[in-house]
């Protein structure tokens, strides 16, 4: 093996290459075609390259001096010298964060993730390491990952499963001091539940992810971490058993002593009762008393309003999988149950994992400013005695891990007008002002190049030359395709849409993405019904489904749309980021006021669907949205786009460009999410100042 190859090889072992342009680039100017059909896997890309073409190659691109900078920059960056967290972390700088959570979406070439929570969580990951906020991710490693999705002739979404290489992903095995692999046990009444764990770099943190297909599981086991939301309740119950007891055992087996633990969702909040054993069995205090401790060190957040996102578990399941932890813990079923339960003597009511969490951490928040509202109207009831606004719930806005959504081209108009450092300060609207320098023409000019490179992407995805148009007002929808985001809002009345899709000096284009839960079958008629109107002559060509959804198609959308719709019934989207990674590339957004664009829309850096008031008839509701949706596209979005002075710039749709730039791109950015983590949650949390509400 050549010295080149062993330092490519490095890069690609640290997910950091991921988000940074002129790294990748390495990676795809070795062969750009063969980057495509690898996925961007560089891993994988390495392998298939042969020594002759590498060292061809390595010649024609003067590879080895910018193999060597970007080695050089990796180092300097793993130092953590000069980052935030250096002055700003305190306490956490010698015990870690622990954030838990089920999905991770680090890069579509580790696809253990499924939709928004996941890309989170990877962007809370590489945001906590810019920063140099000591923060370690703990989740299940599914080989088989989330399914892979096609569209058949008629609509239907066929889903299939890969299976990960693990030697093609830059995981390692932890072993111990004696070299053998660590594996984690964790009892349960059917028996002990037995993990491999495995280690990612993702940058200047870990990512450790448990893995049941160990020798000693019983073949079930061997499969209980195979995929992602794929099980039944009890599937779904020993994997979280394996996230939160298994999770916090393979921290310790990791040597790894976390200041605080961070419960991303309630799939994990079974940390909480393993962290109380543990006080409970080695220290010897009562269970009242560890409850409290371990509370003050925990920190929960809750992500949907939707009902079927909060895990409940029958009583007898619970007995059946968690009996041997009740037993340590000193509690019968009964009192087990009540920490699950609203009301705990209601014998009919089941166990959920998020009561769990919200009783067994301190501090607590939603992830937009509306859904801690309705967060704590929510779960009012688990504190009868205060009023709505004293429910001990707040809220910290999402935000998106910038380098990795914004587009190589978009980021080099960056680096040369917001100055060289801009990246380190993102979070600070001041490095944002200086948008408005940028001229007009050329901002418009590289969102131009933006589109037509999307169009070409659809195209070849699509294996049909003759889809879209790249000048055309172009539309993006990609996200999951559960019902209450109501992809097909604006397919209702095919005779307006018609007249808007079809003008002639205006033309407008949709895209769409996204994959229906496989027992969703609403979802999945929303698919087939977007797919009939693809094949509807007077919508082909202009209306198109991008099969099979993940983060590398995600990217391909948010780079070059020109606007991003966003239908949710409000308020059930809790925060939504897919819009804010358009924003950040130039893109608009419209959408109804619901999750994060309730708190970001001014009335100038986009655009909104209806107004804030919702009918309690969600079929009505449904109908009033619609007619808004279609209003504001005749009215204000296409005038905007279409409207061009003599350079064929339309200045004011440029204008709101940079207004969604200058307002939003600081503020819902990963790095300004983190910090807020930082000073609201955590270190409160370790103790370091005192917890107020978030
Ligand atoms: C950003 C992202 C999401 C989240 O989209 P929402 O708008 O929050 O629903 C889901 N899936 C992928 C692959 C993403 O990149």
């Amino acid at each position: 093996m050549s010295d080149l190859f062993n330092r490519l090889n490095q890069i690609a072992h640290n997910f950091w290459w991921s988000w940074q342009p002129e790294v990748m680039a390495i990676f795809r100017d070795l062969d750009p075609q063969l980057w495509t059909e690898v996925n961007h896997n560089p891993i994988l890309l390495l392998k298939r390259l042969d020594n002759d073409t590498l060292t061809r190659r390595s010649r024609e691109m003067a590879i080895e001096s910018r193999v060597l900078y970007a080695l050089r920059r990796l180092s300097e960056y793993l130092t953590g010298e000069g980052a935030y967290g250096r002055r700003h972390a305190g306490p956490l700088l010698a015990r870690p964060v622990a954030y838990f959570s089920a999905e991770f979406g680090v890069h579509e070439s580790l696809p253990v993730y499924a939709g928004g929570l996941g890309t989170l969580a990877g962007d809370h990951l590489k945001a906590a390491s810019d920063l140099g906020i000591p923060l370690v991710g703990v989740g299940l490693f599914y080989v088989e990952g989330y399914f892979r999705q096609q569209i058949d002739e008629h609509g239907h979404q066929q889903e299939f499963y890969g299976e990960t290489d693990v030697d093609l992903v830059p995981m390692r095995r932890a072993a111990g001091p004696d070299g053998k692999p660590l594996i984690v046990s964790v009892e349960t009444p059917s028996g002990i539940l037995q993990a491999g764990i495995w280690r990612t770099q993702v940058g200047r943190n870990d990512l450790v992810l448990l893995d049941s297909n160990v020798e000693g599981n019983s073949p079930e086991d061997r499969k209980l971490s195979a995929r992602l939301y794929g099980g039944d309740d009890t599937v779904r119950l020993r994997q979280e058993i394996l996230l939160g007891v298994g999770g916090l055992k393979a921290l310790r087996a990791l040597r790894l002593h976390p200041s605080v633990v961070h419960m991303n969702e309630g799939h994990s909040a079974l940390a909480g009762l393993e962290a109380i054993r543990r006080r409970i069995e080695e220290d010897g205090v009562s269970f009242a008393d560890a409850c409290r401790e371990v509370a003050i060190r925990t920190v929960f957040t809750t992500h949907t309003p939707v009902e079927a996102g909060h895990d409940r578990f029958k009583p007898e399941l619970v007995e059946a999988h968690l009996g041997s932890l009740r037993e340590s813990l000193g509690l019968s079923l009964p009192e087990l149950l009540a920490l699950g339960r609203v009301n705990p003597d209601d014998d009919e009511e089941k166990f959920c994992m998020t009561v769990l969490a919200l009783k067994t951490s301190r501090l607590a928040n939603g992830v937009s400013h509306l859904h801690g509202h309705v967060s704590r109207k929510m779960w009012q009831n688990l504190w009868p005695e205060r009023p709505e606004r004293e429910v001990p719930i707040g809220h910290i806005t999402n935000g998106v891990h910038v380098l990795s959504w914004l587009a190589p081209q978009i980021h080099r108009l960056y680096e040369r007008v917001l100055g060289p450092r801009w990246s380190h300060r993102m979070h600070d609207p001041d490095v944002w002002a200086g948008i408005d320098d940028i001229d007009d023409g050329e901002l418009w000019e590289a969102h131009q190049v933006m589109r037509s490179r999307l169009v070409d992407f659809v195209r070849r995805r699509a294996g049909d030359e003759r889809l879209l148009d790249p000048t055309a007002l172009t539309l993006g929808f990609a996200r999951r395709f559960a019902t209450y985001k109501r992809a097909t809002l604006l397919l209702g009345e095919e005779k307006r849409l018609d007249a808007i899709v079809n003008n002639p000096d205006r033309p407008l284009q949709i895209l769409f993405a996204g994959k229906a839960h496989p027992k969703d079958e609403p979802g999945k008629s929303f698919i087939k019904r977007i797919h009939d109107l693809s094949r509807d002559p007077r919508f082909a060509g202009k209306i198109a489904f991008v099969e099979d959804y993940d983060i590398g198609v995600g990217r391909a959308l948010v780079h070059g749309v020109d606007a991003w719709v966003n239908t949710p019934r409000r308020p059930m989207e809790a925060c939504g980021t897919s819009g804010q990674k358009v924003v950040l590339n130039g893109g608009l957004n419209i959408s109804i006021l619901d999750g994060w664009w309730a708190e970001a829309y001014d009335g100038t850096n986009g655009f909104a669907i209806g107004s804030e008031r919702t009918h309690a008839d969600p079929e009505m509701q449904d109908q009033r949205d619609s007619e808004a949706f279609y209003s504001v596209l005749e009215n204000e979005v296409v005038p905007a786009f279409y409207d061009r002075n003599d350079s064929g710039v339309p200045r004011a749709w440029v204008a709101r460009m940079k207004r969604a730039l200058v307002t939003l791109a600081w503020r819902f950015s990963a790095d300004r999410m983190l910090i807020d983590y930082l000073q609201r949650m955590y270190l409160p949390a370790a103790g370091a100042i005192s917890a107020d509400r978030v």
